[in-house]
């Protein structure tokens, strides 16, 4: 049976690192026995985003494009691209260069050996400590607390699924952090690896203190 794999990545104003990531993860996948394919969904970016992609998928046959009328989050953009992906297995990785391509052959080995979902760890994280590592931890807490599925980083997009767990599971808001927990209660085997985490090189990080409340509204929906 052939495997397949579909590398999802939400972009919003990446226009400086998407070529990069684009080349990291051409290196990646052509040593991979996985016919892959990448989709990079342009979550209504004002930058030269979108003339960059296009200009990558005109050269890459592996490489589509999807262009959201505005920027709808990053929620919005990742369930896009799963509806309009075709491999068995879905990574998820972020556009900024933060996540490392390197890292998608260690979880593809626990998809091999079994598992149903994979979460990237970013044990040696290069964000800021107080803004957004303690913010993190808390949320990690609360979220391994009230869904009983215990991971150490929800927050890090790195990470693997198996297609058939996420196919009938629509996503709003900022719940593709909770994907885990809910593949969990239909029955996935989940596991951890340790994910290398690199500091933005550049444009800078969409997200405010505010995610954390909302992170924690999408909990209680998914719960109850
Ligand atoms: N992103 C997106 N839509 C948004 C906000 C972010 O597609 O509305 C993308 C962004 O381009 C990046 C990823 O989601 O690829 C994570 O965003 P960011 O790096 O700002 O988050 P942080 O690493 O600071 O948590
Ligand atoms: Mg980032």
């Amino acid at each position: 049976m052939e495997k397949s794999l579909s590398i999802i990545i939400p972009v919003h104003n990446e226009q400086e690192s998407i070529k990069r990531l684009h080349k990291e993860l051409q290196d990646t996948i052509k040593n991979l026995d996985y016919n892959t394919e990448m989709i990079f969904i342009n979550d209504g970016s004002t930058d030269d985003t979108q003339k960059t992609l296009n200009e990558l998928a005109a050269e890459n046959h592996n490489t589509k494009i999807i262009q959201l009328a505005r920027n709808y989050g990053q929620t919005a953009a990742i369930a896009a691209g799963i509806k309009n992906s075709s491999g068995k297995i879905l990574i998820t990785i972020d556009a900024d260069l933060q996540n490392n391509p390197r890292d998608i052959p260690k979880l593809l080995e626990q998809i091999e050996l079994g598992y149903d979902v994979v979460s990237g760890w970013r044990k040696d994280r290069k964000d800021p400590l107080v803004s957004r590592q303690l913010p993190s931890k808390i949320a990690n807490w609360l979220i391994s607390f009230l869904t009983g599925v215990k991971l150490h980083d929800y927050g890090c997009t790195l990470k693997a699924y198996r297609r058939e767990f996420l196919e009938n599971f629509a996503i709003y808001g900022e719940m593709h952090r909770l994907l885990p927990a809910y593949c969990a209660w239909q029955g996935a085997k989940l596991t951890e690896v340790v994910v290398s985490h690199r500091q933005r090189l550049y444009g800078k990080s969409k997200y405010g203190l505010s995610r954390i409340f909302k992170v924690i509204l999408d909990l209680f929906v998914l719960k109850f």
